[in-house]
C-alpha cells in the first residue's frame, strides 16, 4: 500500500469523558467490534487492578506512570484506528490535555444520568481551542435517565456548537425499546449484551411501520414526536461544519450492554478525519509526504528508576517509520536509531515494524527525547502547537538539606522539561520555587521522583496562588510598569516565559482591568 493510501485509512482520536460515564466500558466494546479482543474485560481488569490494590500509588509512583495514558490501535473496516485514552480522577494531569493535541478527533462519552460533566468540560474547551471534531456517545440508556432533547441542549451550550442526532432513543430503563436510526431510516431493538459480541440485533425497517408503534407504544409514540420536532427544528448535519469543530453527531446506547457501540465506530470510520498536514515553523508538513517526521507529545518515565529510563510517546506527523532508521533530533541535532520501538497494536504484541501519519509510537530512550521534540530524516523542523497549560493547583518547593539545593534545581528543570510538573520561580528574591500542577498527583509523584531519581528530600508547603497567566504586550512600557507595580506576584517558567499569578479570578479581573495593554494566556505553546 502507498503512504497516501495508509494514511487515508487512519482515524486518531481521544476518548474523554468524565469519571464513571462508560469511558472504560467503551473503549473496551470498541476493541471487542474491531474484533481486537474477544471478550470484554482486559481493560477493565487493568483498571481495576490499578485502583483496587491498596498500594497502587506506590507502584505507580515509582514507575511515575501516574499519568499513564494509554494508547490502543485495531483495525475495522479497512481502517487503521488509534484510540488515545485520557484519564480522569486523581490521574488527571497536564498531560491529559496534551493527549488532545496528538488526535484528530475525540469521542465524548456522557452520562444520560447526570449530563455534561466538569471533567468534560475542561477537555473540551481544549477541543474547542483546536477545533477538534467530536463525536457523541450518550451512555446508560437502559437507566432512568433524563430527557434525551434536555441532554442534546445541555450539549449545544457546553460544546458551543450544533449536536446533531443521528440516533434517537425509544424510551430508556426498563422500558428501553431501543434506538432508531434516523438517517437509515431503520430501529435496532435493544437486547441486553454481555462481554462477548452476541448475534445479530434485530432490526425494524421505517419509521412509520405499525409493528414499531405497536410493539413500544408510548414509548415509540414520544420518540417518534421528537424525533419529528428535531427534523424540523435541527441544522441537517454538515460533514463540514463537523470537521470544523462546528457540529457534533449524536448517538444513544448503553456501551455496557454493547448496544449502539456500532454505530460509534462506523461514524469514526465514516465521518472522523484522516490525519491531516500540520504546521511546522519552517512549512506546513503533509501527512502523505515521503520523509518521515514526528513529535514527541507525551514522556513516560519507565519501569526502571535507577536508569532513568523514558518512553518517548511520538505522533506520527509524516512519511514511513521503519524499525532501526536512522532519525535526527531537531532541537539538538543528535541522531537516534530506535530498535526497540513499542506499538499498541492490541491483537499482536510483536515490536513495530512500521507507522506511518496519525500512529503513536514509543521509543525508549535515556532523557535524549524531550517533551515537543521533533524527529527526521535529517530535514530541521519545529511544529507548533504543543501546549502548556496554566495551573490550577501550587505548591512551593524547598529542600530539606540546604547543601542539596543544586540537585533540587536540576531535578526540577528536568521533570519541568519532561511535562511532569511546572516550575516557576518568583521574580521576588529570596522566594521558594513553586510547582504548578493541574492534578494534585502531579505533587507527590514529583516529591517521588525528585527522592529517588535525585536523591532530593523535598518539603511541599502550601501557597496562596491558584491561578496563572503568561503575560504579553505589544508596548515594552506597559509590561515593565505591569512587571515594576505586580513584583510580587510576578514568576518565570522553566523556559523564562513570564507570568502573573494569583490568588482568585477577582485579583486577576483587576488586574487586567488596570492594564488593558497587557495580555493574559491561559495557554502557552512550546517553542
Ligand atoms: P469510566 O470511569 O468512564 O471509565 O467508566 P466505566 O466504564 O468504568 O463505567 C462506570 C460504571 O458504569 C461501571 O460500573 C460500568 O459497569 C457502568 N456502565 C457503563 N456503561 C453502562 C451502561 O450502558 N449502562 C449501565 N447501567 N451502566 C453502565
Amino acid at each position: 500500500m502507498s503512504i497516501k493510501q495508509e494514511v487515508a485509512r487512519r482515524r486518531t482520536f481521544a476518548i474523554i469523558s468524565h469519571p464513571d460515564a462508560g469511558k472504560t466500558t467503551l473503549t473496551e466494546k470498541l476493541l471487542l467490534f474491531a474484533g481486537a479482543i474477544q471478550i470484554a474485560g482486559s481493560v477493565k481488569a487493568r483498571k481495576a487492578s490499578r485502583h483496587a490494590a491498596s498500594d497502587w500509588m506506590e507502584i505507580e509512583k515509582q514507575r511515575g506512570i501516574s499519568v499513564a495514558s494509554s494508547v490502543m490501535q485495531m483495525e475495522y473496516r479497512d481502517c487503521v484506528l488509534n484510540l488515545l485514552d485520557t484519564p480522569g480522577h486523581q490521574d488527571f494531569s497536564e498531560d491529559t490535555y496534551r493527549v488532545l493535541t496528538a488526535v484528530d478527533a475525540a469521542l465524548m462519552v456522557i452520562d444520560a444520568a447526570n449530563g455534561v460533566e466538569p471533567q468534560t468540560i475542561r477537555l473540551l474547551q481544549v477541543c474547542r481551542a483546536r477545533n477538534t471534531p467530536i463525536i457523541t456517545f450518550i451512555n446508560k440508556l437502559d437507566r432512568e435517565v433524563r430527557e434525551p432533547l434536555d441532554l442534546l441542549s445541555e450539549i449545544e451550550a457546553h460544546l458551543g456548537m450544533d449536536a446533531v442526532p443521528f440516533s434517537w432513543p425509544v424510551g430508556m430503563g426498563r422500558a428501553f425499546g431501543g434506538v432508531f436510526d434516523i438517517r437509515r431510516d431503520r430501529m435496532r431493538v435493544f437486547k441486553a449484551g454481555q462481554e462477548r459480541r452476541g448475534a445479530e440485533d434485530e432490526i425494524i425497517d421505517g419509521r412509520d411501520n405499525p409493528a414499531i408503534a405497536e410493539r413500544f407504544g408510548d414509548a415509540y409514540a414520544q420518540a417518534r414526536e421528537e424525533i419529528d420536532l428535531i427534523e424540523a427544528a435541527a441544522q441537517p448535519f454538515d460533514h463540514a461544519a463537523f470537521l470544523a469543530g462546528r457540529q457534533t453527531p449524536v448517538f444513544f446506547g448503553s456501551a455496557i450492554n454493547n448496544f449502539g457501540v456500532q454505530e460509534v465506530l462506523d461514524a469514526l470510520v465514516e465521518l472522523a478525519p484522516k490525519p491531516g498536514p500540520r504546521a511546522a515553523l519552517e512549512r506546513e508538513v503533509q501527512p502523505d509526504e515521503p520523509r518521515f517526521s514526528g513529535v514527541v507529545f507525551k514522556v513516560q518515565a519507565n519501569m526502571d528508576p535507577a536508569h532513568r529510563d523514558r518512553v518517548a510517546f511520538l505522533r506520527v506527523s509524516s512519511g514511513r517509520f521503519e524499525r532501526g532508521m536512522r532519525l535526527k533530533v531537531s532541537r539538538t541535532g543528535k541522531e537516534i536509531r530506535p530498535n526497540n520501538v513499542v506499538s499498541f497494536l492490541s491483537q499482536r504484541r510483536e515490536l513495530l515494524d512500521e507507522a506511518y501519519a496519525g500512529d503513536v509510537i514509543g521509543i525508549p530512550n535515556h532523557g535524549v527525547l524531550q517533551l515537543g521534540d521533533v524527529l527526521t530524516e535529517g530535514e530541521n523542523l519545529q511544529f507548533t502547537g504543543l501546549p502548556f497549560f496554566a495551573p490550577e493547583l501550587f505548591q512551593a518547593v524547598e529542600v530539606k538539606d540546604p547543601l542539596r539545593t543544586k540537585q533540587l534545581r536540576t531535578g526540577l528543570t528536568q521533570l519541568g522539561e519532561e511535562g511532569a510538573i511546572q516550575v516557576f520561580k518568583p521574580a521576588a528574591a529570596g522566594g521558594a520555587l513553586l510547582l504548578g500542577a493541574i492534578g494534585q498527583l502531579q505533587f507527590e509523584v514529583v516529591a517521588h521522583r525528585l527522592k529517588t531519581e535525585y536523591g532530593v528530600d523535598a518539603r511541599l508547603m502550601p501557597s496562596r496562588y491558584n491561578m496563572a497567566r503568561w503575560i504579553t504586550s505589544d508596548d515594552p512600557k506597559a509590561l515593565r510598569k505591569f512587571l515594576d507595580s505586580n513584583a510580587a506576584n510576578i514568576a518565570y517558567d522553566v523556559v523564562d516565559a513570564v507570568a502573573f499569578l494569583a490568588s482568585s479570578p477577582a485579583q486577576l479581573r483587576v488586574a487586567a482591568e488596570l492594564y488593558p495593554a497587557v495580555h493574559f494566556h491561559a495557554m502557552r505553546e512550546h517553542g
